[in-house]
């Protein structure tokens, strides 16, 4: 199958990218514009695999987008490039609405255009994938799930973009037929994750000795996916899903922020022993501006329908993640170090 995918370069959509090529043997062109997250290293696996192709675009340029399906032909659509750091969309809201509201509306069109060009089992067959957040639902009471009939809550202006693409992406299904298919995901861990987020954060924070930033008290929840379970969950969407539907992705490991750098830290404890635990470097700061405090995924409706679950269990793979740090400091230390890009990290970011 020959399926185009946006943003290829980040952290989910390199995972999924590798699992195209590399485990199921379909084709992909990988459209990335190479923004600051991006890091084509991470596809350094396919640099002589023919399936792949990596071309440099904006998904808001339309004619570069129209180009690529015009070349491509792709029999679907995976969506995934947008800017998608919370606290950076804070900063810097202009970028979130344009990658991810207009380079939406772009890559609708451009799917569109090529969808009514397509006849017989090829028309039958095509799928556009928008792949969102589960952030674009607001904050749960404690014990709360979030479900495929949650009501739409986004706080950040993050979530408020990804919010409005996925609307976009189920009205282009409504009012023009396209055969969309959208996911909404959990917070994702696990290798080639930029070291602004979270863990990778403070993997490398713990691995070199510096504070750890956990906002707030540290009780604010977060629901763990391990990135090649998310992979294999959209693939399973874009194969099984039922068009026009939407599935919530989750790993049904819902942890507070401090537990997770709490187990990253005794992680580090036993592959990088410093002397003493790397838990004494907890730093608690001042809370993030519309923190939300809990995000949970009950993925129900996917294991039902699909037959996928999330294989990986968390504190396990959470030290896995770390192992990979600890073995693959030639991705991240340009990124840590400012010689990547020109932008040298806060270490002081945060979730
Ligand atoms: P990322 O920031 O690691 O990667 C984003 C990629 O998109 C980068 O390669 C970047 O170069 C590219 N990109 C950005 N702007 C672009 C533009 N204008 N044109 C073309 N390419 C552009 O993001 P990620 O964490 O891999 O997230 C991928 C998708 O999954 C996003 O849509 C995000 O909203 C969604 N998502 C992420 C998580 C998570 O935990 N990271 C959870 C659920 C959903």
């Amino acid at each position: 199958m020959r399926i185009l995918v946006t943003g290829g370069c980040g952290f989910i959509g390199s995972a999924l990218v590798l699992h195209l090529v590399g485990t199921l043997g379909h084709e992909v062109l990988t459209l990335d514009a190479l923004t600051y997250a991006a890091n084509p290293v991470s596809l350094a696996p396919l640099a002589d695999d023919p399936r792949h192709r990596l071309v440099e675009a904006d998904i808001c340029d339309a004619g570069a987008v129209q180009a690529a399906f015009a070349a491509f032909a792709p029999q679907a659509v995976m969506h995934l490039a947008a800017e998608s750091h919370v606290d950076r969309s804070i900063s810097e809201p202009g970028a979130f609405v344009r990658t991810n509201v207009i380079g939406t509306q772009v890559m609708l069109e451009a799917a569109r255009a090529h969808y009514e060009s397509l006849s017989g089992p090829d028309r039958r067959a095509f799928r556009f994938l928008h792949v969102s957040t589960d952030e674009v639902y607001g904050s749960l009471p404690p014990g709360g799930f979030f479900t495929e009939a949650s009501r739409y809550d986004p706080r950040s202006p993050y979530s408020a973009s990804k919010a409005a693409s996925d609307h976009l992406a189920r009205a282009w299904h409504e009012t023009y037929g396209l055969p969309v298919l959208v996911t909404n995901c959990s917070n994702n861990y696990g290798p080639r994750h930029f070291p602004e987020k979270l863990i990778p954060l403070m993997i490398l924070n713990a691995l070199e000795g510096w504070p750890l930033p956990v906002y707030g008290d540290g009780l604010n929840e977060r629901d763990w996916i391990h990135v090649e379970d998310h992979a294999r969950g959209l693939v399973a969407v874009l194969e099984r899903g039922r068009v026009g539907e939407t599935y919530l992705l989750g790993g049904r490991a819902v942890r507070s922020n401090l537990a997770v750098v709490e187990a990253l830290c005794a992680a580090c404890d036993v592959l990088r022993p410093a002397g003493a635990p790397h838990a004494r470097l907890i730093t608690f700061v001042a809370d993030r501006p519309g923190h939300d405090r809990r995000y949970a995924i009950d993925p129900g409706k996917a294991q039902a329908e699909l037959g996928w679950a999330p294989e990986k269990r968390f504190e396990a793979a959470l030290a896995e993640t770390v192992g990979w740090y600890l073995d693959n400091a030639a991705w991240w230390r340009p990124i840590r170090e400012g010689r990547y890009k020109g932008e040298r990290l806060g270490l002081g970011a945060a979730p």
